[in-house]
């Protein structure tokens, strides 16, 4: 499509948008309400009885519009608060954090909190949330935990086939890199199989039958058809290329995009996980997959969310993003404005698993593959984002190899500077590898708003850089001290699905003194809470990520204890120690309760 054309599909879509847009709200707050309603977390909100702890509740009893939560170890009380708080005062009316000053002097509730750990909500600054919750469902058959072999992934997706019948089997996650896909041709439906990076995905006979794909079709740019000694396709098809297959599996209905959109919210407050950076719905094919979710799903329901959501759409789709702006006057919806919109993503490199990050030199165990590829052509991209740029919209770039983040700050450089823009609202998304201290200082320099790291990789990559990085290409790889020292902002972010949605991990693995960068726990902390808040749409401006005066009251009350001889290293441990058995009792956004253990699981 040329830039005129998808101009005018764009308007198209923007136009169309309006004619059919506000008919469908309706049918989404019916779909969003009954949904909350069947949904076990709320059970408390209505007859069961208050959680414990619930200024909501207290309010709407009369009781008092502020709350002292006491006998607490609060963490991530400030920008100095690197010791400990033992109690905070939510003020119910405003939804915020207040001073003791603010108190009058009776009407105010207590709530005991027995020593609970207590942290600002966490956030997520890039999920792919539908995709998360879609994989929850079983719409997408995980395969991740799957170790090892042909045999294994073919008996899982066999099974799950039979279990749920279905015209196509979709599956997601395998590890290990495959020579061809013939294997799948016993599964007995058109099969495709995403690998965990989403960079690579093996197709059966009957898939490949159905996109057309034979020894005829020609590799696409940005993409490869993986071919045997004749010629002809051996189901192994990488990045653009993808998109030949994935254009003829049958999209999901809208129903099922928001089903899976509560799927995966529930999932997150079990983490404490108060905002997500939604990346969108990878496609392959359909460049507005991402901002018809938007319009078809989030949007709408938006009324329902309990977390915050930013949801950022393909670059290319930015501008008919602009015209819905523009023409819906707000880029907040909901009640409270959980959901933000504004944001466009693109990909300018492919992963470091499947070979496809851009580096200045070819992998050392590369057959043939270079030194990975450009996923988009950098001139039209430029234009995009210096579009995007100015249409005041905030552009996150996915670049994983050390070239591809030096050429995205490049571009960023290039951006005209705005005199009122101290602060730069791009991102560069992963910053896996870095060529340089130059380039942290550069990123400093330009006033990136930050990097988006995943420190959960670092496991899986600990391994296979040494065999096929250069010396020089590794040298700063997941340097999180060293942005942090720059004073580069960063969030940690799981990629979910790719690994886990788990801030906690995330914290975990950033402080693995393995990791020549490894990050202390105050500033671990930081990269889920303050840190992952300023990277969001707004985040420069708004007051959230602490439990400090005035700040937005979105905290989690941890399953876990300390008294008052616990450090703040040792109460950060104890959170990474209960998560894996749902150390999470209580979560609160904007001063309400929307999830507490005892009616959540
Ligand atoms: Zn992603």
């Amino acid at each position: 499509m040329s830039r005129a054309e998808t101009v005018l599909s764009a308007l198209a879509v923007a136009m169309g948008l309006l004619a059919v847009f506000w008919p469908s709200i309706e049918r989404y707050l019916i779909r969003a309400g009954s949904g909350l309603k069947a949904c076990p977390y709320l059970a408390g909100a209505g007859n069961q009885g208050s959680p414990p702890g619930s200024p909501h509740h207290g309010s709407a009893s009369g009781s008092g519009r502020f709350v002292i939560f006491e006998n607490a170890f609060v963490l991530m009380s400030g920008e100095d608060g690197r010791g400990v708080e033992r109690s905070f005062i939510v003020d119910t009316e405003t939804g915020r954090f207040a001073s003791r000053d603010m108190l009058p002097a009776d009407g105010v509730r207590r709530e005991d909190l027995e020593g609970a750990i207590v942290t600002p909500g966490f956030v997520d600054p890039h999920v792919h949330f539908i995709s998360t919750g879609l994989a929850l469902l079983g719409a997408v058959i995980d395969v991740r935990d799957v170790e090892k072999g042909a045999d294994a992934l073919r008996q899982r997706i066999a099974s799950a086939v039979q279990k749920q019948p279905t015209d196509w089997a979709v599956a997601y996650g395998y590890l290990h890199e495959f020579g061809d896909s013939s294997w799948l041709d016993d599964v007995p439906v058109p099969t495709v199989v995403f690998r965990f990076d989403s960079h690579q995905l093996l197709a059966n006979r009957r898939a490949l039958q159905l996109a057309s794909i034979s020894a005829d079709t020609a590799s696409p740019e940005g993409g490869s058809i993986r071919r045997d000694a004749s010629g002809a396709p051996t189901g192994v098809l990488c990045d653009a290329a993808m998109g030949l297959l994935t254009a003829v599996i049958p999209s999901p209905s809208s129903e099922l995009l928001w089903d899976a959109y509560l799927a995966a919210e529930r999932y997150a407050l079990q983490k404490g996980v108060t905002r997500v950076g939604d990346m969108g719905r990878v496609s392959f094919d359909d460049d507005f997959a991402s901002f018809d979710d938007l319009t078809d799903c989030l949007i709408p329901g938006a009324d329902g969310m309990r977390v915050r959501v930013d949801a950022f759409v393909s670059l290319k789709a930015h501008v008919a993003l602009k015209q819905l702006i523009d023409a819906l006057g707000t880029t907040r919806f909901g009640g409270d404005g959980k959901l933000r919109v504004g944001g466009v993503k693109d990909f300018y490199d492919g992963s470091l698993s499947s070979r496809t990050a851009l580096f200045t030199r070819p992998y050392k165990d590369g057959d043939g593959d270079g030194a990975g590829i450009r996923l988009v052509d950098p001139i039209s991209w430029e234009e995009m984002i210096r579009a995007a740029d100015s249409m005041g919209l905030t552009v996150a770039t996915h670049a994983i190899g050390s070239l591809a983040v030096d050429e995205v700050l490049s571009a960023y450089e290039r951006l005209p500077r705005r005199d009122d823009d101290a602060h730069m609202r791009h991102r560069i998304e992963h910053a896996q590898h870095v060529s340089s201290i130059d380039t942290i200082r550069r990123m400093a320099a330009v006033g990136l708003a930050g990097v988006t790291p995943n420190p959960q990789h670092v496991r899986g990559d600990r391994d296979v850089i040494p065999l096929r990085l250069h010396d020089e290409d590794a040298r700063y790889s997941y340097p999180l001290e060293e942005f942090r020292r720059a004073n580069v902002n960063f969030g940690l972010a799981s990629d979910a699905p790719v690994v886990p949605l788990d801030p906690l991990g995330a914290v975990a693995a950033a402080m693995d003194e393995r990791n020549r960068f490894a990050l202390g726990a105050w500033d671990a902390l930081f990269g889920i809470t303050r840190g992952a808040h300023l990277l969001s749409l707004d985040g420069s401006s708004e007051r959230l990520g602490f439990i400090d005066d005035g700040f937005i009251a979105d905290f989690v009350v941890h399953d876990a204890e300390c008294d008052a001889s616990c450090t703040f290293d040792a109460a950060v441990e104890r959170l990474i120690e209960t998560r894996d058995r749902g150390g999470v009792k209580q979560v609160y956004v904007g001063g309400k309760h929307v999830a507490g253990r005892n009616n959540i699981l």
